[in-house]
């Protein structure tokens, strides 16, 4: 490609999986087209990224990864605590926060240094717009969720529809949303009905009032699936945005690239793989709640006393940590003998994405992040909705009530380290509604048709594809004529 119509773009994520992973997917995806692609991260993050990145040998030379200290010791925190995964108790969590607002300053002379034509950086770094201005850099933000999300995040935000409720479990519509969405404030985070100056309402203020002035929004999303809604974030809210994924679907995966999203998995991707191929095609289904939330042992054991009670075969992961001891409190007793062949165990982390696209799977038990959300709506997924914070509680609104392929387990508390328990018969029966009888089928079979749509998208001539091609023009544009926009 000629040097004038060759970009570089900055990509620069937060340090949590669930950021991670779609951002490598985003630098493979500009490689893929000739573009220089450069990924600033922490060291802990490197290594994934070389493995990754040494396999995309076509055009593995165009990506290029910097890295910069996470500057642990000058924060208070312990120099392992390098991943959001990792900082599981309130005050490393604000300690982990505090540390990732110093990291301006290294971002400065990276642009300065480099000179890209364009910065992606995560929403939950704010400043970067401003870094990005000292240099004449257009910054795009990215959220890493869906335009439903983004649009009810705006209008909670400019409306406060949650301060005219009296309590924490009286409903409230949101404004401005089409659909009549209604939410609780307690599914809302403490810092939204909080009116002091907090560390996170002033991060969440500034991640605000960053999008009004950023370049613009890059949505892992596809048009089809969410059409009112990103017209309505464009033309109603007033958001210049780029609709371009399902991200993962651009790059050809192998199973090996499919088994190691993230982390390397905690059990043999073949076992696993054996394990389902010795199960009828949509008869299993897999629970697991992504990167974060971590339940506590009581919540573990309805889970289990849920799924065994429901009858299904299933996969179910559980994170490695404090559930490790030698006598597992959060299982039944014998539980694992009982479910031998019925149901697999994981600990740790799973081979999410190959498990998922297995003809062997039926439905989904999902915390609703998005990754998760968008890598079941491809495998044409139902899913219970199981929210615990976050944007995930927009995600199930739509899984459930727009899109009609979820039934929800009905969490109304948004809670990063768990207070509630839900009870055994709520997963029993979401679970059998999700995965047996009529209603399950019609679920099944609308998300398929969206699983079909969304590998339209990403092909040539595709809603995302051709917004892909739209914002690289732009960007070239912008690279030749500087003051062009
Ligand atoms: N994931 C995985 N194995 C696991 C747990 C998660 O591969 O055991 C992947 C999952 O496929 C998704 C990401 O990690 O791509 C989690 O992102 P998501 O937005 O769903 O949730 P978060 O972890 O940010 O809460």
């Amino acid at each position: 490609m000629e040097k004038t119509q060759q970009l570089h773009i900055f990509f620069f994520p937060f340090m949590a999986q669930g950021h991670i992973i779609p951002t490598i997917d985003m630098v493979k995806l500009f490689a893929s087209r000739g573009h220089k692609a450069t990924i600033i991260t922490t060291p802990y993050y490197v290594l994934l990224l070389s493995k990754t990145i040494q396999k995309t040998s076509v055009y593995g030379s165009l990506i290029n990864v910097l890295t910069l200290e996470f500057p642990c010791a000058e924060n208070g925190l312990p120099q392992w605590c390098q991943s959001l995964d990792m900082a599981s108790t309130p005050d490393l969590l604000s300690k982990f926060f505090k540390a990732t607002t110093t990291l301006g300053t290294k971002l400065d002379q990276l642009l300065q240094q480099h000179r890209p034509d364009c910065l992606v950086a995560d929403m939950l770094f704010p400043w970067a717009t401003d870094v990005a201005a000292r240099y004449g850099i257009p910054r795009l933000i990215f959220h890493g969720t869906c335009f439903f999300a983004l649009c009810a995040t705006v209008c909670v935000y400019r409306y406060a529809p949650h301060k005219d409720v009296t309590s924490d479990c009286d409903p409230f519509l949101i404004p401005n949303l089409p659909g009549e969405i209604s939410l609780t404030r307690s599914q809302l985070p403490d810092f939204d009905t909080d009116d002091v100056e907090t560390q996170f309402v002033k991060l969440f203020r500034e991640i605000n009032e960053t999008n009004e002035r950023s370049y613009g929004v890059l949505v892992n999303s596809f048009y089809e699936l969410e059409r009112v809604y990103a017209d309505h974030y464009r033309k109603g809210l007033g958001f210049k945005s780029w609709h371009i994924g399902p991200l993962f679907l651009y790059n050809k995966m192998d199973e090996e690239d499919r088994a190691n999203r993230g982390m390397e998995p905690s059990i043999d991707e073949h076992e696993c793989m054996n394990w389902l191929n010795s199960k009828k095609p949509n008869s299993v289904i897999y629970v697991c709640f992504g990167s974060l939330a971590d339940f506590d042992d009581a919540q573990l054991l309805e889970i289990a006393h849920g799924l065994e009670a429901s009858g299904q075969e299933f996969i179910w992961v559980v994170k490695k940590g404090k559930h490790e001891g030698v006598k597992a409190e959060w299982l039944p007793v014998g539980f694992e003998k009982r479910m031998e062949g019925k149901g697999l165990i994981i600990r740790g982390w799973a081979p999410q994405m190959l498990i998922l696209q297995h003809e062997a799977m039926g439905g989904f038990v999902t915390h609703c992040g998005w990754n998760s959300t968008l890598e079941g709506i491809c495998a044409g997924l139902p899913m219970v909705t199981w929210p615990v914070l976050a944007d995930q509680f927009y995600n199930e609104k739509l899984i459930t009530q727009i899109l009609g392929i979820g039934v929800s387990i009905d969490n109304r508390r948004w809670s990063m380290f768990m207070v509630d328990c839900m009870k055994r018969e709520a997963t029993e029966n979401a679970v059998s509604r999700l995965m047996v009888g009529e209603e399950a089928e019609e679920m099944r079979s609308r998300a398929r048709a969206l699983g079909e749509m969304a590998k339209g998208a990403v092909e040539e001539g595709g809603s995302s594809c051709s917004d892909l091609n739209a914002l690289i023009e732009e960007l070239k544009q912008r690279k030749m004529v500087p003051d062009s926009s």
